[in-house]
């Protein structure tokens, strides 16, 4: 903490802080260059809009990465959104019957690109040790996963990991991507235009 003195009067500040650091590129007085995808990868990176899609155990992890000793909000995620309109990361935590494939199906379909997904713990990554008739074994088969976090249950610590995983790939991803070939192949592969 430092002192810092406002209009005659001392504030006390959090130095220490950490900013994020700028993408590389060519500054001088008064300007600095750069590449857009570098731009909007960072605003992008630091302001993922969860949705959390918790159907069991895994789902109060989740609870324990939002409180306040874990705090996903250092992250810029604060902001979790039951409204698949207004987010861009969807975290699926626990078990998925087959009956709530089509319902995940439904919710992931409402988001608007660009979105990311996260499969958290294993059922939703694999069906988990629920192998029987009812359980989806794995949400890969109804929609596509960018980031598994194992475990049953992950900690909250796994639990961040897998979300600086999806922001890596977040701040790395061309602004051309969701356009490419490659990428609508990969939705037609789960019969989405
Ligand atoms: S992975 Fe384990 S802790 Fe998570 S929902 Fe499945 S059974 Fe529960």
């Amino acid at each position: 903490m430092g002192d810092l003195i406002y209009q005659g009067r001392p504030v006390r500040f959090n130095n220490t802080i950490k900013m994020v650091e700028p993408p590389p590129g060519i500054e001088g007085e008064g300007f600095f260059m750069t590449k857009l995808n570098d731009v909007v990868g960072l605003g992008r990176k630091n302001s993922l809009w969860p949705l959390p899609f918790a159907t069991s155990c895994c789902g109060i992890e989740f609870m324990a990465t939002m409180a306040s000793h874990y705090d996903l909000a250092r992250f810029g995620s604060e902001r979790v959104g039951f409204s698949p309109r207004q987010c861009d990361l969807l975290m699926v935590m626990g078990t998925i019957a087959k009956k709530m494939g089509p319902v995940l199906r439904q919710v992931y379909l409402q988001m608007a690109e660009p979105r990311w997904v996260i499969a958290v713990g294993a059922c939703a990554s694999s069906g988990g040790i629920f192998d029987t008739y009812s359980v989806l074994q794995g949400i890969d088969q109804v929609i596509p996963v960018d980031v598994y976090v194992p475990g049953c249950p992950p900690r909250p610590e796994a639990i961040l990991d897998g979300f600086m995983r999806v922001q890596e790939l977040v701040e790395n991803e061309s602004v051309r991507r969701r356009n490419s070939p490659q990428y609508k192949a990969l939705l037609g592969e789960y019969g989405i235009q």
